[in-house]
């Protein structure tokens, strides 16, 4: 026994936590295994990952001084995971953290004294590593610590530097465990560094101490930090003097389990042996991941843990356990690991439930799945082939959720290999047809056939009339899929409780949002709905952490939005009797639509309403709101509310026992709306728009509260900017922007004067340029930098000098080209046609065009081609005329 006192790994665990505690460190609990605001991966995968926002000092730390032991899981090699003892996917890694404080002297004394006084292990076994350039780390080993010079070794930047890109990066000093001769492989020139098992790495000391600019530059940190890594199990293992991890105490005890239900031993069968492994290493990884609220699914995280746990589910059938299993090792997992992962227990339940479903799912379609796959295998073999199609593989994946790397597992064994891009073609096809296939969608792309499958006796009660907050009962959780027992950070879906102050759009006015929290976890809700059979759902994000169905949870609607939205909606009410009183007792409801931002409402109404009425319209309301009117609620029979005048929408149908809620004596409706308490809250109210929207029915926009003052400030900014803008005062803008208007005018037709004078400067003198086609006379030119409207303009002015005949004019600007042509009448007698001219020349200026026998337009995209076509004009003409 090279050690002094056997430790287990909880043991180990807690020994570390508490020697740093004692150097002055903050003790973490373990971040979840999802990684926070952190897209750069899928899982946490070192103690330092989710510690990221300290380094990069985004957040400050709690402590300038950390230590955590923090679950990790690396899939990576996932096919080799098993093949060999040396490695899992679950692990937990022991950390202390240094974030601008302590440095290099400590941390290595801390590691050493560690290492040999608080664990025990024998000095003379232990061998430092130090990062080739980094002779401070050496001299401390050397000098402080007294390590001999022969005994520490100096490695390259792949062995001791860590570096990830750009960023912070910088040397390690690592420190070897000699396991003894048992372990080694027997050459002469095995020592530290060696690949076999003799010489084990325990612990990393990563000094961040340069900023790596991305290009090789390395600037030296202000506050350099610490950020070391020890495998918990890789301790253990050279603490227990065991084999490999899969011997380690907890680990084993798992391990055995294994052993027993499958009737086998380790180590007999090196074939068994990788499913024991298998199995032994990725029920942990299930659990934890589980617990940390991941569920099965086909993509991200959730795939990750389906892989996992489907690959243990058929390595235990490759042993020979027929019996349902995983939960049973599970439940070893929580009992050996709850010591330092409470949760574990508290989610015990919620665990079991998950792996038990996906397990039953798993070996539900796993003999149909592996009867399918063993005729596919046949007849490639028959066929002489090695390569399962993309479809096959994809039908496998798809009909019997047979993971793709399982299938190719499976495979392996006889050669065959997967065609990969067939299988993401298939795949690619399939959600296409999927995403199609959904028309019938809410607006929050909720499959509408996820509400139908809940259970129809769930009801939700609405107790927002007198709470904002409350505390209920989560029955019901849904994805935007299915319905599921939990939802996890970053998933959207849909919350239903028992009793909710969440107001659910109805009767015009717009839903709650707010968000709902369970401890730490945070759901905001950004839409509340009303679901058939009286549920309501509320529909948004898990912000943090997860919620399960059953969890007590706090309902907590934004305030500030429901109080505006109050204004608004009771203010409808009060335009609607102010219009009847104004306009008519025709006027009726047609519409309304409230929110916190402005109210809408639609009504019968034959005419634009003039300003006057607009006016005593706002007036009548602005009065009521000033008269501070009670805002009451009752509930009544139906017949009764009518009796009493209480105005209801036309063809609505009611329940028998209605909501009516009076202002004052001014208005009665039924309503189910939530209000103002009193007229004077809603402070005040502005029509902003008045248009028709159908035949007979009008709509009124307009604000109310912040909504009226944010308003008037909008336009007085608007109008202040406007006076800058103009050099003027606000209240003298109008004879300003009269004077412009005037000084415009005078500009422009000076400006087209100008015009005309260069158009006809540009053309020269070109009457002698006058042709005679047949008697026809015709004027085609070119001229140089007019549009289309200086062509016009000229051609009018040709027309007439010419008198009689036809004008072609034809002008670059801009590198493209305008073509234009204009016949008089006597030439049109003659057979002349604009149009049919300027259509047989434009494509020698590479364009089309057309018009009428007298005048015609076209453009065109090739200049070089002006001169031909304007021969070419003479052509045309001459084959037009009689
Ligand atoms: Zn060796
Ligand atoms: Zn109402």
């Amino acid at each position: 026994m090279n050690v002094n006192k056997f430790y287990g790994l909880n043991e180990l665990r807690k020994m570390y936590l508490d020697f740093f505690q004692s150097k002055g460190h903050l003790v973490m609990k373990s971040f979840s295994l999802i990684p926070h605001n952190d897209n750069s991966l899928l899982l946490i995968n070192s103690g330092m990952a989710p510690l990221k926002p300290y380094f990069t000092k985004q957040e400050i730390p709690p402590c300038p001084r950390v230590t955590t032991c923090q679950k990790c899981i690396r899939t990576g090699d996932i096919e080799n995971i098993g093949k060999t003892d040396r490695h899992g996917t679950f692990f937990e890694m022991l950390g202390n953290f240094s974030f601008g404080d302590y440095f290099k002297h400590e941390a290595i004394a801390w590691s050493w004294e560690f290492l040999t006084q608080v664990i025990g292990l024998e000095e003379d076994r232990l061998y430092p590593s130090v990062y080739v350039d980094d002779d401070e780390a050496f001299d401390i080993w050397n000098k402080e610590i007294g390590i001999p010079a022969e005994r520490i070794f100096r490695f390259g930047k792949e062995d001791n530097f860590w570096e990830h890109g750009a960023g912070p990066c910088g040397p390690c000093s690592e420190i070897y465990y000699d396991r003894g001769e048992k372990y080694g492989c027997g050459k002469p020139d095995c020592t530290v560094g060696c690949d076999c098992d003799r010489y084990m790495e325990v612990w990393n000391n990563v000094f961040t101490q340069f900023e790596n600019d991305g290009n090789g530059h390395y600037e030296l940190l202000e506050s350099k930090n610490i950020d070391t890594g020890m495998g918990l199990e890789r301790l253990a293992t050279i603490v227990q003097d065991v084999d490999s991890i899969f011997d380690v105490d907890t680990i084993k005890a798992l391990r055995e389990q294994v052993c027993q239900m499958a009737g086998v031993k380790y180590k007999e069968n090196p074939k068994a042996d990788v499913s024991i492994r298998i199995i032994t290493d990725h029920i942990r990884s299930v659990t934890f991941m589980v617990s940390d609220g991941i569920l099965p699914s086909n993509e991200g995280r959730g795939y990750v843990l389906r892989r996992l746990l489907r690959r243990a589910a058929r390595h235990g059938r490759l042993l020979g356990i027929t019996e349902k299993f995983l939960t049973t090792l599970s439940d070893t997992v929580i009992e050996t690991s709850k010591d330092g992962y409470p949760e574990l227990e508290e989610k015990k339940d919620f665990i079991f439930k998950i792996i038990s479903e996906e397990e039953d799912k798993f070996n539900r379609t796993l003999d149909q799945g592996l009867g399918i796959l063993k005729d596919m295998k046949a007849q490639i073999l028959a066929g002489g082939g090695d390569v399962l199609s993309g479809d096959d593989a994809f039908k496998l994946y798809d009909t019997y959720g047979f993971p793709l790397d399982l299938t190719e597992e499976i495979l392996e064994e006889d050669g065959i290999t997967i065609d990969q891009e067939g299988f993401k073609a298939a795949m690619d096809r399939q959600r296409d047809m999927a995403r199609k296939a959904r028309k019938t969608t809410n607006y929050m792309g909720a499959d509408v056939t996820v509400y139908q499958s809940i259970d129809p006796a769930v009801t939700s009660r609405f107790v927002g009339y007198e709470y904002t907050k409350y505390t209920s009962k989560i029955s019901v959780l849904t994805t935007e899929e299915e319905i599921v027992e939990a939802l996890v950070d970053g998933q959207n879906g849909t919350i239903i409780v028992d009793e909710t102050p969440f107001y659910a759009t109805s009767g015009g006015q717009e839903a709650d949002t707010g968000i709902i929290t369970w401890g730490d976890s945070v759901f905001a809700v950004k839409d509340t709905i009303k679901l058939s059979g009286g549920k309501i759902g509320h529909v948004g994000t898990v912000v943090k952490g997860m919620f399960k169905t059953g969890d007590s949870v706090e309902l907590a609607i934004d305030e500030k939005k429901r109080s505006d939205t109050a204004k608004n909606h009771s203010a409808t009410h009060l335009l609607q009797k102010a219009l009847q009183m104004v306009l008519g007792s025709h006027v009726q409801q047609a519409g309304s639509s409230n929110n916190d931002k402005h109210l809408r409402f639609d009504f019968t109404h034959f005419s634009p309403m003039t300003a006057d009425e607009l006016k005593r319209v706002e007036d009548i309301v602005n009065d009521e709101i000033e008269a501070n009117l009670p805002v009451l609620t009752k509930i009544m029979d139906l017949d009764e509310a009518k009796k009493t005048g209480a105005m209801a929408l036309f063809g609505e149908k009611y329940d028998k026992d209605v909501r009516v809620v009076t202002m004052g004596d001014f208005s009665k409706e039924l309503c189910g709306g939530t209000h103002v308490s009193n007229t004077g809250v809603i402070r005040a109210f502005k029509i902003v728009s008045e248009a028709g929207v159908a035949a007979g029915v009008r709509r009124i926009e307009a604000l109310t509260g912040d909504g009226v003052f944010n308003y008037y400030a909008g336009l007085e900014q608007e109008l202040k900017e406007a006076a800058h803008a103009a050099k003027a005062e606000p209240f003298a803008l109008v004879k300003r922007i009269e004077a412009l208007m005037d000084e415009v005018k005078t500009l422009s037709s000076e400006n087209e004067k100008l015009k005309n004078k260069m158009a006809r400067e540009a053309l020269g003198d070109v009457m002698d340029q006058v042709q005679d086609i047949k008697g026809t006379a015709l004027l085609a030119v070119k001229v140089d930098g007019v549009d289309m409207n200086g062509l016009m303009n000229l051609g009018d002015q040709l027309k007439a000098r010419l008198g009689q005949g036809v004008i072609v004019l034809a002008s670059e600007k801009d590198g493209k080209v305008n073509l234009l042509s204009m016949a008089t009448d006597e030439a049109m007698k003659n057979g002349a046609h604009a149009g049919n001219l300027i259509k047989g020349i434009a494509k020698l200026v590479g364009g089309g065009g057309g018009g009428r026998p007298n005048m015609a337009q076209a453009g065109g995209k090739n200049p070089a081609g002006i001169d031909n076509a304007l021969k070419e004009a003479a052509q045309v003409l001459e084959s037009q005329l009689r």
